[in-house]
């Protein structure tokens, strides 16, 4: 097979800032051993996150200046409405500022005390938005996802078992919906088959529980099953994401992820009362039903962004990025999560520094080291953003794992980019024996990863 090369050619250019190690060593101190805290400019190559981050299409870029501001009835929101329709089969198109607004609307109207909603994984702000309602919101994703090691196709399943049970024990009327989220970001970007989310539907369908699809990469989900997934190799993928959508009766969706927008996302529902009481409250905190919180110019981008992230070629693309950068620092010896997700690469920090405590951070220490050793910025998931705290004794338990995530923004960075990340982990990971800890010496009552303060423990 040939090499796969990025789809497109570059337009416009963006200049990237080189800084010394000199120079990192003060910024990093500066920004007390958090990356959430150094300006981007001082970033080199910024593996962050891939939402909002995308490289928008010359054809993006153009439609923006044809879109329609008008406050209500917008040319632009009918062409977003028709592009989501077209793709989720959906009725009710809701458009929102992004993922979380639609978390929110969905929520303060199905949620509420005594409620539970499973999901393979709740993203953060999917849980945080459930349990602000008051009710309880249940990871039952499939074992084996928690063994990272684990080379499981569709590591990102919902337990169907597990499922039937809960909602047993629970009672259906307690069950306002079933979620599945597709790829399932918070389990590693790992995807979820399409036997699952069947299943997982009539599971949920037998109950007469609603079932809802976060879709925020249901593009590169599609893909995944047209690869990995008996009967799909000779469907496109807009058929296989028609699929997955028929199954469901609602959808969340960042367009910040799967529709290469900056900002943008959606509340699609097929309920008219639910969606009628959705749209009230748009109104009351978002803006009007034809743009909610949205510029016409950003519908009009999205419309197009929906179309483009469904091109084979790119999603091709897309999927040996993560692949390509994982395999590099795997046979240096660094271990990953297995196998590698759509959007980003976890690397393991406890095996890559096993004298670091979990209470040390070792994937905080990781994410400076990157950065001190070559611009790159990625993010901790673990003890610093995950360890539960005894509310009486103060302890802390440490998080499951501790990873850092390196998730590539679409169509932005280039192949060369990706072999100097690769070089500066390796190069990281020859000196890992003297790697030392980090403690916390400021953290916020809630979400601390983002301000948190360190200094290094010894
Ligand atoms: C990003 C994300 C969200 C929330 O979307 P925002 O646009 O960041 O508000 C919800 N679910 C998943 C799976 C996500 O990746």
């Amino acid at each position: 097979m040939r090499e796969i090369i990025e789809p497109f050619r570059i337009k416009v250019v963006e200049p990237i800032r080189f800084t010394s190690r000199e120079e990192r060593e003060r910024i990093l101190r500066e920004a007390h051993y958090n990356p959430f805290l150094i300006r981007a400019e001082d970033i080199l190559i910024d593996l962050l996150t891939d939402s909002g981050t995308s490289a928008m299409s010359a054809e993006q870029w153009g439609a923006m200046m044809v879109g329609d501001e008008s406050y209500a009835g917008s040319r632009s929101f009918f062409r977003f409405e028709e592009k989501v329709q077209e793709i989720t089969g959906l009725k009710h198109i809701i458009p929102v500022h992004q993922g979380r607004a639609a978390e929110r609307l969905l929520f303060s109207l199905i949620g509420g005390p005594g409620k539970h909603i499973p999901n393979n994984n709740h993203f953060d702000t999917t849980r945080a938005n459930i349990e602000y309602s008051g009710a309880c919101a249940d990871d039952l994703v499939i074992e084996e996802a928690k063994d990272l090691d684990s080379p499981v196709p569709f590591k990102g399943n919902m337990d169907p078992g597990r499922l039937s049970e809960y909602i047993r024990q629970r009672r259906p009327e307690n069950v306002p919906a079933v979620m599945l989220t597709v790829t399932n970001n918070a389990g590693g970007g790992q995807p979820v088959s399409m036997a699952n989310i069947r299943e997982v539907s009539e599971i949920a369908h037998e109950h007469g529980i609603p079932f809802i699809l976060d879709a925020c990469r249901f593009a590169e989900n599609a893909y995944f099953i047209k690869l990995r997934e008996p009967g799909y190799a000779d469907k496109t993928p807009k058929e296989i994401a028609r699929e997955m959508f028929s199954y469901c009766d609602g959808s969340t969706m960042s367009a910040k992820k799967d529709a290469f927008g900056n900002i943008g996302g959606f509340l699609a529902l097929n309920e008219d009362a639910l969606a009628e009481r959705a749209r009230t409250l748009l109104i009351l905190t978002e803006g009007f039903v034809t743009y909610g919180g949205l510029a016409g110019r950003d519908l009009e981008a999205l419309a197009i962004g929906f179309d483009e992230v469904l091109d084979e070629r790119y999603l091709e693309y897309r999927l040996a990025c993560s692949r390509y950068m994982a395999n590099k620092v795997t046979e240096g010896g660094v271990k990953v999560v297995q196998p590698p997700g759509g959007h980003a690469v976890y690397i393991d920090a406890k095996r890559f520094y096993p004298q670091i405590a979990p209470l040390e951070f070792p994937a905080q220490r990781l994410v400076c080291d990157l950065y001190l050793a070559g611009g790159v910025r990625g993010v901790e998931i673990g003890s610093v953003m995950f360890a539960t705290r005894d509310s009486e004794t103060g302890r802390e338990t440490p998080a499951q794992n501790e990873l850092v995530r390196l998730a590539l923004p679409r169509r932005v960075y280039t192949q060369s980019h990706v072999n100097y990340v690769a070089e500066v982990i390796l190069e990281v990971f020859e000196r890992r024996d003297e790697a030392t800890g980090l403690r916390i010496t400021y953290e916020a009552e809630m979400l601390r990863h983002f301000t948190a303060h360190f200094e290094p423990a010894r």
